[in-house]
């Protein structure tokens, strides 16, 4: 906001008539954050924080109080990721911080920019271990999982301490900040004109990084040389907000493209270059792989093993990388990187096409042809699947009826979250626009859901739709209230199959539910209508199409139980490698 601005927001807000020459802590936190563009609190109120929530919206921010604080949490990463500013996630002391650490980790590990500010109780008695009323040494903590963590104790110092909190959620590789607020600091009162002079506008938080040229000449000698060449698309490149120069690089070169599950849709998943419908043949097949914005984490096997073609889990399968990154720290951390790129994805990729033009002949049409073949086969197979209308629903029925309905309505942010209700949405729901796709990210947690639909639809204003398993969905529903209080056009379905991977298991012993099984047909429909939004049962492809479609038109708060049958889904979804257990089974 302008320096002009700054008059509109009186230190009496929120009821409070304190002396005009003075400002106090809330205001100057909340005109801290205000100056810097951050105008939106995720939080849960309590002590010592309660008046800054009040505070806050009476000074014009938007604040949207949860009922748990992960959720708040988690939308403010989100928001992080979307918008390119930290989300700001406010909470009280010991059980709130706690609540909210979770997503902060989460951000931290996501390379979502977000801050986590937490009231705290007397630093005195805290660190004698006196006993204060929810005492605990929050800064401590909080500090390993986050990027960054800092301590404001006087008034004057709150506009360093926002700044440095946002340049160190926003800058270089982007990350979780934890800002300790005691409760002492909001009742200091300073004078009002040099309390003001203290507030910092960050100039330039998250700075260009122009990559070396010597490193670009590298990168494009090697990609000159592949035969096999693909690009591997990430969250980060969908975060750098450069899609253009993302379809230019892609378009100009010609290469098969894989995006990662949040790099969906940064180009249309339907583009004849997408080589998701292929991705088992290309990583093993490809020579020469372009990363950008994607770590070579267990999500893509570490780069090594069966999936790129080596002989064991091992093994390193041949290929040569290509590391685009804004960390310079990322290359080599699971196999060699040939020829790292660090910097901003735009300059990056921008400094490549430049290299690129007039200086490139396409793939080879060999490359070319066996990707497209693959593709094509793979997608009839997927075709003849998603035709068949099986009684009761199964996810391929259930998921065919959201692919329609996502593709006539691509401006729409889908959430999506579970086990099986996760690997299938991303195989079968095809994306079209960038950051359209918002999902358990790095982690694979369970938890994200509502809280991802409350922040998508705050900062975007479209419509929201949200594919959960029914186990995923328990971890977040009470936000359904959250979003039915706020009026958010939010349509959840709940992929219902009666439990965690399937609704079969049965206690051997005979006392008990299995530990993944839930009550039998359950209503998660009559969640939604409690609190007035529109619940629905939908047992049919028909009646989830229907359900769906007037969610959409009506932009009124919708929850769908569909019903699917509970002998589908496979334990661990695509992960089960990962289940010590189910990994043995033959
Ligand atoms: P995915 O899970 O989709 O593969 P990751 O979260 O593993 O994506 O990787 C994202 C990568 O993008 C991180 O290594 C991060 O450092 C990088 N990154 C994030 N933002 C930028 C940016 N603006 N410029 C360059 N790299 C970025
Ligand atoms: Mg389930």
């Amino acid at each position: 906001m302008g320096v002009d601005d700054r008059a509109a927001i009186s230190p009496t807000a929120g009821g409070h008539a304190p002396d005009a020459a003075m400002i106090d802590g809330f205001t100057l936190v909340i005109e801290a954050l205000q100056r810097n563009g951050l105008d939106t609190l995720y939080c849960l109120p309590g002590i010592p924080i309660t008046d800054l929530t009040r505070r806050a919206q009476a000074a014009g921010m938007r604040v949207i109080a949860f009922r748990h604080e992960q959720n708040a949490g988690y939308a403010a990463s989100i928001a992080g990721f979307i918008t390119r500013k930290p989300g700001v996630c406010l909470t009280v002391s010991a059980p709130g911080f706690l609540n909210g650490l979770n997503a902060l980790a989460h951000a931290t590990v996501n390379c979502f920019p977000m801050i986590l500010i937490s009231g705290s109780s007397e630093r005195e008695i805290v660190d004698l271990q006196q006993g204060d009323y929810e005492e605990m040494d929050q800064l401590a903590i909080a500090r390993p999982v986050a990027k960054a963590a800092y301590r404001v104790l006087h008034a004057e110092d709150i506009g360093v301490g926002v700044a440095r909190a946002i340049r160190a959620a926003v800058s270089g590789r982007p990350g979780g900040v934890y800002l300790d607020l005691p409760a002492k600091l909001f009742a200091q009162s300073v004078d009002a004109a040099a309390g003001r002079s203290t507030l910092i506008e960050v100039v330039d938080p998250a700075p260009r990084q122009a990559p070396a040229p010597d490193a670009v000449r590298r990168a494009v000698d090697l990609l000159k040389a592949a035969k096999k060449p693909l690009i591997l698309l990430g969250k980060g490149a969908a975060y750098a907000q450069c899609d253009a120069q993302i379809r230019a690089l892609v378009e100009t070169t010609g290469i098969p493209y894989l995006p990662m599950s949040m790099a969906k849709g940064l180009l249309p998943d339907t583009h004849a270059l997408c080589a998701s419908a292929a991705r088992s043949f290309v990583l093993p097949e490809a020579d020469v792989v372009l990363l950008v914005g994607a770590r070579l984490n267990w999500l893509l096997s570490h780069g090594k093993g069966k999936t790129w073609g080596g002989k064991s889990s091992k093994d390193w399968g041949g290929q040569k990388f290509i590391q685009v990154d804004i960390s310079p720290q990322e290359a080599d951390s699971n196999v060699r990187i040939d020829a790292p790129l660090v910097g901003d994805i735009e300059s990056c990729v921008s400094a490549l096409l430049d290299a690129l033009r007039g200086n490139w002949a396409p793939p080879p049409a060999e490359w070319l042809g066996a990707v497209q073949d693959k593709k094509a086969r793979n997608i009839a197979k997927m075709a003849e699947t998603l035709a068949k209308d099986p009684s009761p629903m199964n996810f391929h029925s259930a998921l065919n009826v959201v692919r329609d309905i996502v593709k006539a309505n691509p401006e729409a942010m889908l959430v999506n979250e579970g086990a099986n209700a996760l690997d299938f949405t991303r195989s079968i729901v095809d994306m079209y626009q960038p950051r359209k796709r918002i999902d358990v990210g790095t982690w694979g947690i369970m938890g994200i859901g509502m809280g991802y639909c409350v922040a998508a639809a705050v900062t975007t204003g479209q419509q929201v739709i949200a594919i959960e398993g029914d186990s995923a969905f328990g971890f977040s529903g009470m936000e359904v209230e959250t979003i039915c209080r706020y009026n958010l056009p939010v349509c959840i379905v709940i992929m219902n199959n009666n439990g965690v991977y399937k609704g079969t298991d049965v206690d051997p012993t005979g006392r008990d539910p299995a530990p993944t099984v839930f009550v039998k047909g359950a209503r998660y429909d009559k969640i939604m209508e409690a609190f007035g939004g529109i619940g629905v049962q939908a047992t049919t492809p028909a009646e989830l199409r229907a359900a769906m479609e007037a969610a959409i038109r009506s932009r009124k708060p919708t929850l769908i139980n569909a019903v699917i049958d509970e002998t589908a889904g496979t334990e661990s979804g695509r992960i089960t490698s990962l289940n010590p257990s189910a990994a043995k089974k033959p």
